[in-house]
């Protein structure tokens, strides 16, 4: 017999949850319900100057009122920022990253200077600027108190994985209609990210992929938009010694022009259908899932 599946949904409380939302949300409840698995939810709160207890409130509030029923306690990111911080030092005393004092504005020069600078999924990719700072130079930006962020150094990292460097095959399509299929991870796609914020000290890819490892998440299910989140997560997890889950990134429920979902469309919140009088059951149609 296979242990059990487990499966997450993973909001950040920065805004009320919207149609996208309830989607993902079903879509890991019933994947897990369906095989007799495990659904959890976790909240995504490493960026305290956005999140709003409001908002976690009416997460809570939403599901149950969706029907959605998950494990207690919920594992909410501000508790762990030890463990995350304890992981990116693994990553820095093996070598693997560096401190990064650019400003956005310095970074957006040096992009301009550079004639055909590379670009990845999510635009202009960090120069490398500071990947060539001396030991030094580091020293004395720290002790001058300039802040810093941590990038991952991608080069050193796949060149810690060997000769020559293993495929990061990202398996994905759990799903009734089943997605990508298997794909060669691309871990350069976003170059030299970051992995511990200059404001918070960790980065979303980084907890993340700790949190999934941590919480025995067997199949990682979410919007289509994260495709290429799963690149960089599956090299954090070779190089953390994690075992790779199965991915599924699903449709996106778009707006009726055609756009995707925002946390401003109000109309199409969670909240706002419901005090329409809209039913769950009517939700659940509405995004094309089977009705329970
Ligand atoms: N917290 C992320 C979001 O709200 C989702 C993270 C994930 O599913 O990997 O977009």
């Amino acid at each position: 017999m296979t242990d059990a599946i487990v499966t997450r949904f993973a909001p950040s409380p920065t805004g009320h949850l919207h149609l996208g939302h309830a989607y993902a949300a079903i879509f890991a409840h019933d994947l897990a319900k369906a095989q007799g698995g495990r659904f959890l939810l976790r909240i995504e709160d490493i960026d305290q100057g956005r999140v709003r207890p409001a908002f976690e409130k009416q997460i809570y509030e939403d599901l149950t009122w969706l029907g959605l029923m998950w494990e207690k306690p919920v594992r909410r990111q501000s508790d762990h920022m030890d463990l995350y911080r304890s992981e990116l030092s693994r990553l820095s005393a093996a070598g693997l990253t560096y401190p990064c004092f650019c400003t956005r504005k310095d970074i957006q020069r040096e992009i301009k200077a550079i004639p055909s600078a590379p670009h990845g999924p999510e635009g202009a990719l960090y120069p490398g600027t500071c990947r060539h700072l001396s030991e030094t130079e580091r020293a004395q930006r720290k002790a001058n108190g300039d802040a810093y962020a941590i990038r991952l150094n991608v080069e050193a990292a796949l060149g810690s994985l060997g000769d020559p460097e293993p495929y990061l095959y990202i398996e994905d399509g759990c799903g009734p209609h089943g997605e990508h299929g298997l794909q060669i991870g691309e871990p350069h796609l976003f170059g030299d990210i970051v992995l511990g914020r200059k404001d918070v000290g960790v980065s979303y890819h980084l907890a993340v992929t700790v949190d999934d490892h941590r919480q025995g998440v067997t199949h990682v299910t979410r919007g289509e938009d994260l495709f290429h989140a799963a690149h960089i997560q599956r090299l954090l997890q070779e190089l953390l010694g994690y075992t790779a889950p199965i991915y599924h990134h699903h449709k996106l429920i778009l707006h009726n022009s055609g756009r995707r979902l925002a946390k401003r469309d109000q109309d199409l919140t969670i909240k706002h259908l419901r005090e329409e009088g809209i039913t769950p059951a009517a939700i659940r149609q509405r995004l094309g899932l089977p009705i329970v």
